[in-house]
């Protein structure tokens, strides 16, 4: 097995680099401790691989080859921290608590196994085995956006408990039949596959980090941070998507638009007037269904599009809305503020509507309810 140095090499540098880079991240990312744990874990696998090579280049260094198991299990522990600190759902303590129960037990046993020769290898390579079906455990039931790579880490993790619990046979029996040549093969070929999983997962790793760090922007861009309501970009897009799936006989778009909005603001301030855009969003957001469609366009104009809804409806949903502005109860000081909007609404009866035509259309009648006095809902014809 030549190779089997270059394997050696390669998969000492590629974790040195990944958990140089990991570092990077955990500095640059308001110091999230998983990057700090996957960097710390592939800095203690490199240097777990250094430790075991030393020692199996000098005879006699039975400590050294133990501190490597050491080292290698702790790394498999970093990786499951890291993961179980990853994304919002935290894992359950529970599990935490079984899985660190585990690690002490395991550390314990290969420090005891430290004196039994070839043992300790074996007990660490089940030990890690079992911190990596505990890891791919975390991902049970866990949702998330990024599903494919999720698949592929959980693939590499169970291969790799699968190759760690035969790297732990192969070498038990090593040890107990004293140098077979087979198994002696068979241990290189375990041993290749043990570093090219490491690696490969090392590699995952930024991967995860890359789509978390999309989703992230994503979900900035997507959402409008004063109201809570889906952004422009986000509600153009939902409506679009509804539009074009044309599963719904029509659709209807009401356009709302905060009457007088730029006195509210040079009268009460501005802090007043984000406090208005928030609960009027809000408000238009209640009551609404699971397929309708709210959000904030920008300024003081939110549009709402109601799949399966037609004219007469959709001007009962606009007429209430309308409505419970008006009583909304707004105070600066001791003064009463009364808060109206006025709002355009067209609906599409072919499928041939798209969203430019329809907005257009709503953005119309908003105009005309405007002109005819404000506080009013008025239907496109
Ligand atoms: P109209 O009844 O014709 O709609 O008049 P309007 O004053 O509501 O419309 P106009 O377009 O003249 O003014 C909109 C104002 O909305 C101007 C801008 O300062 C204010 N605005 C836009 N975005 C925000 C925001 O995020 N917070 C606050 N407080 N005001 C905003
Ligand atoms: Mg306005
Ligand atoms: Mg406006």
């Amino acid at each position: 097995m030549s190779s089997l140095p270059i394997g050696i090499v390669m998969a000492v540098v590629i974790n040195v680099l990944v958990s140089v880079y990991f570092f990077a991240v955990y500095r640059a990312q308001q110091r999230n401790p998983s990057y700090l744990y996957w960097s710390v874990s592939c800095a203690l696998f490199a240097a777990g691989i250094c430790a075991s090579v030393v020692a199996h280049a000098v005879e006699g260094l039975q400590a050294v080859n133990a501190l490597a198991c050491l080292l290698l299990y702790t790394a498999s522990f970093g990786l499951y921290c890291g993961l179980n600190k990853f994304e919002l759902s935290p894992g359950s303590i529970r599990f935490y608590r079984r899985v660190r129960s585990l690690f002490i037990a395991g550390s314990a046993l290969i420090a005891v196994a430290g004196f039994y020769a070839a043992m300790v290898n074996v007990v660490a390579s089940v030990g890690m085995a079992l911190m990596f079906v505990m890891t791919e455990g975390l991902f049970y039931q866990r949702k998330s956006p990024y599903k494919k790579v999720y698949l592929v880490l959980r693939a590499l993790l169970l291969l790799h408990a699968f190759v760690l619990f035969l790297q732990g046979i192969v070498i038990l029996v090593q040890t107990l039949a004293a140098q077979d040549s087979v198994t002696h093969y068979l241990f290189n070929i375990v041993l290749l596959s043990h570093l090219v999983l490491t690696v490969a997962t090392a590699l995952v790793l930024p991967l995860l980090q890359v789509m978390h760090q999309r989703h992230q922007w994503q979900t900035l861009a997507n959402l409008d941070e004063l109201t809570g309501l889906p952004s422009r970009r986000a509600f153009v897009q939902k409506a679009a998507k509804s539009l074009s799936a044309n599963d719904q006989a029509c659709h209807s778009l009401l356009m709302v638009d905060i009457d007088h909005f730029k006195q509210v603001n040079d009268q009460f301030g501005h802090t007043f007037g984000d406090e208005v855009l928030s609960r009027v969003g809000k408000m238009l957001a209640e009551g609404l269904r699971e397929t309708d469609i709210v959000g904030r366009l920008g300024g003081e104009e939110f549009a709402i599009l109601l799949p399966g809804i037609s004219t007469e409806r959709a001007q009962g949903v606009a007429d209430r809305l309308r409505r419970k502005v008006s009583e909304l109860k707004f105070k600066q000081g001791e003064q009463q503020v009364n808060i109206t909007v006025s709002i355009g609404i067209a609906v599409s009866h072919e499928v041939l509507y798209n969203w430019e035509h329809l907005y257009s259309q709503a953005d119309q009648a908003l105009y005309t309810a405007k002109r005819e006095g404000r506080n009013l809902v008025y239907v496109f014809s």
